[in-house]
């Protein structure tokens, strides 16, 4: 969860401190209707074409690591262009293409590297979490008392895991919601991680190093507030792994499509770059 670094690189050049800061992000918009869409409308063919080919082989670096492909970015997109069509068809074309055209962008519905770019941060800066790093700030962690303890069959691994009070009744509404759509099974949805202290926090980065894509200084998960969920996950991956084949198959999952779409009405946002980690909004950082 160490994009934050990037993020504040990115807000600094390209905005400077002396400059306004750039507007507050469009508000997510509401999850597109299961309804029978135009997925294969005649128009738009060449660019569904072009997506199709992209989807496996666009190179690009839409966090500042080089990656391939954008398949594991296609189910956030979908959802921010307001389509349920599939990445590689027409319909999905004819919305981006709408979405770009709303944007000022060349309305060809392909999708390339410095179109994402303003969606991206859109998603990056409606996240509370965001809006304080990128100002330079990191949240203090909250008191041990308001701290609450997940129960053991709730954690991946039953591992002890603790969470605001809030966030985690919140992570309960939305596991109920899930599993009476049938997602939850085996260990799908689990906590694999939740609140880390600072101290824990500065371990991490006295192994490993911080302030890199994978890692923070200042993570998300010191405020309580941030879980990461079990989605099934690339053989041999461990369910926090960032390998890109790791990252696309977890973006395949149905629990994964279900959070996309559904995890904002218990007051969810994602980290687009790690499928598995989610932040409650629901108290400021
Ligand atoms: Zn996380």
């Amino acid at each position: 969860m160490a994009l934050i670094g990037a993020l504040i690189v990115w807000r600094v050049t390209s905005h400077g401190p002396n400059r306004p800061a750039p507007a507050a992000p469009p508000p997510l918009p509401p999850a597109p209707a299961a309804r029978a869409e135009a997925c294969g409308q005649t128009g738009w063919r060449d660019a569904a074409t072009a997506n199709d080919r992209s989807l496996s082989s666009l190179a690009w670096a839409p966090f500042g690591r080089a990656e391939t492909g954008w398949e594991t970015y296609a189910p956030l997109i979908a959802r921010e262009i307001g389509t349920r069509c599939g990445p590689a068809t027409a319909g999905f074309a004819a919305a981006w293409a709408r979405w770009q055209a709303a944007h000022q962008l060349p309305a060809d519905g392909i999708v390339k590297e410095g179109d994402f770019a303003p969606l991206r941060n859109a998603m990056a800066l409606r996240r509370p979490f965001v809006q304080q790093t990128a100002k330079g700030l990191c949240p203090a962690a909250p008191a041990d008392t308001a701290l609450a303890d997940a129960a053991p069959a709730e954690s991946y691994g039953g591992k002890p895991i603790q969470l605001r009070e809030g966030a985690l009744a919140a992570y309960r509404r939305l596991v109920a919601a899930a599993r009476a759509e049938g997602l939850v099974h085996g260990e799908v949805l689990k906590l694999v991680s939740g609140y880390r202290s600072p101290v824990e926090e500065a371990a991490r980065c006295a192994q490993g190093g911080c302030n890199t894509l994978t890692r923070a200084h200042c993570s998300a998960h010191r405020t309580g507030l941030a879980m990461d969920l079990y989605l099934d996950h690339a053989p041999g991956q461990d369910p926090t792994s960032t390998d890109d084949a790791n990252r696309a198959a977890m973006a395949r999952t149905p629990a994964y499509r279900w959070l996309v779409l559904n995890a904002d009405r218990f007051g969810f946002l994602p980290y687009p770059f790690e499928p598995w980690h989610w932040e409650w909004t629901g108290e400021p950082p």
